[in-house]
């Protein structure tokens, strides 16, 4: 191995930067040539990247978003397209690439292995969709933006004595919306993975105001329904007006936590190892404060189910 490629691919998420600092400096750290490919692998059909020294990667670790850029790419889903990537990438003599992305990406990257070319990939999306790993890039920094604002709609909800509904991201997973409710108090959680029950959300609107409470935050997932849809339903039902927040892509911006450049940094440092090792067709990943690979595969054919006892523990500290 003596030179490497990186890429950022499919939906950006904040820690991303802090994740291709660490590429680039542990391949430098260990005398690799490292290249930095624009748009993912629309930029990799197209041959765009450069060679990235110590510099082009200093001032990033704070930034949200990707100076790489990232794009979706329907020519990389046909074996044309894969065959233009392994071109540019054989032209220049690279023999790795490290794919930071979600599962999209993923199963792209292995794509790019079965025609004999070593990739290793880094979960990066804020949806922390991916089995395999309890946290992905960008889910932290996610969470934290929402109960920032689920924070500043109490106060408001509380003055008014309002009903607020705050609508997340998450189309297919509730991750976000069940972690930044239970950090956020919310009344009710709504989640993709459970049908709705608005009896129960109504008859838990009623028990606070039984005990006088005058305001309830509810969060909706994107992927139940519009919150305006949900709102219609529970004032159907409660009689009352309520309020809509649709968060949408501030979620996805903004200077990465702690935690999310902390592991962006640690599976950065660990993909260039495993190239380094000969290893292909492997995920990094974090579950409890252990670094962990799996295969591609095996990421992205099984489902990240939520954590139903969070969900159910939310329920009652909401009770
Ligand atoms: P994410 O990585 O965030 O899940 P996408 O699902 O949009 O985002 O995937 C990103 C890109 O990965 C796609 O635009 C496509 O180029 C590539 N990709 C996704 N699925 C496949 C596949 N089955 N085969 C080859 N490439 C794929």
């Amino acid at each position: 191995m003596r030179k490497v490629a990186l890429l950022t691919s499919g939906g950006d998420a904040p820690g991303m930067n802090a994740a291709i600092r660490a590429v680039v400096r542990t391949a430098i750290y260990h005398n690799l040539e490292v290249y930095g490919v624009m748009r993912g692998y629309a930029g990799l059909i197209e041959g765009v990247m450069h060679k990235m020294d110590l510099g082009s990667v200093a001032d990033i670790i704070q930034r949200g978003g990707t100076i790489l850029h990232t794009a979706r790419s329907q020519e990389f889903m046909t074996l044309e397209g894969r065959q233009k990537a392994l071109d540019n990438l054989k032209n220049l003599g690279i023999d790795g690439l490290v794919v930071i992305g979600g599962d999209g990406s993923f199963r792209g990257a292995s794509e790019l292995h079965k025609l004999g070319f070593s990739v290793i990939g880094i979960p990066g999306t804020i949806d922390n969709d991916i089995h395999g790993t309890e946290f992905s890039i960008g889910f932290d920094t996610a969470i934290n933006t929402v109960v920032d604002a689920i924070n500043r709609i109490r106060d408001t909800a509380t003055s008014h004595e309002r009903i607020f509904l705050v609508e997340v991201m998450g189309r297919s997973s509730g991750w976000i919306a069940l972690e930044s409710g239970l950090a956020g108090g919310a009344e009710s959680i709504l989640v993709p993975e459970i049908e709705p029950d608005y009896n129960e959300i109504v008859d838990r609107l009623k028990r606070g105001m039984g005990r006088g409470k005058r305001h309830s935050i509810i969060i909706v997932a994107e992927g139940v329904d519009s919150a305006y849809n949900v709102s219609k339903e529970i004032e159907k039902r409660i009689g009352l007006d309520t309020r809509v927040t649709v968060l949408g892509h501030i979620q996805r911006g903004g200077s990465p936590t702690a935690l999310d450049r902390v592991i962006a940094s640690r599976m950065g440092a660990l993909a260039v190892e495993l190239l380094l090792q000969g290893k292909s067709n492997l995920m990094t990943g974090i579950v409890g404060t252990e670094l962990i690979t799996l295969s591609f595969d095996e990421a992205v054919n099984k489902k990240k189910t939520i954590d139903i006892n969070a969900y159910n523990l939310a329920g009652i500290l909401s009770i």
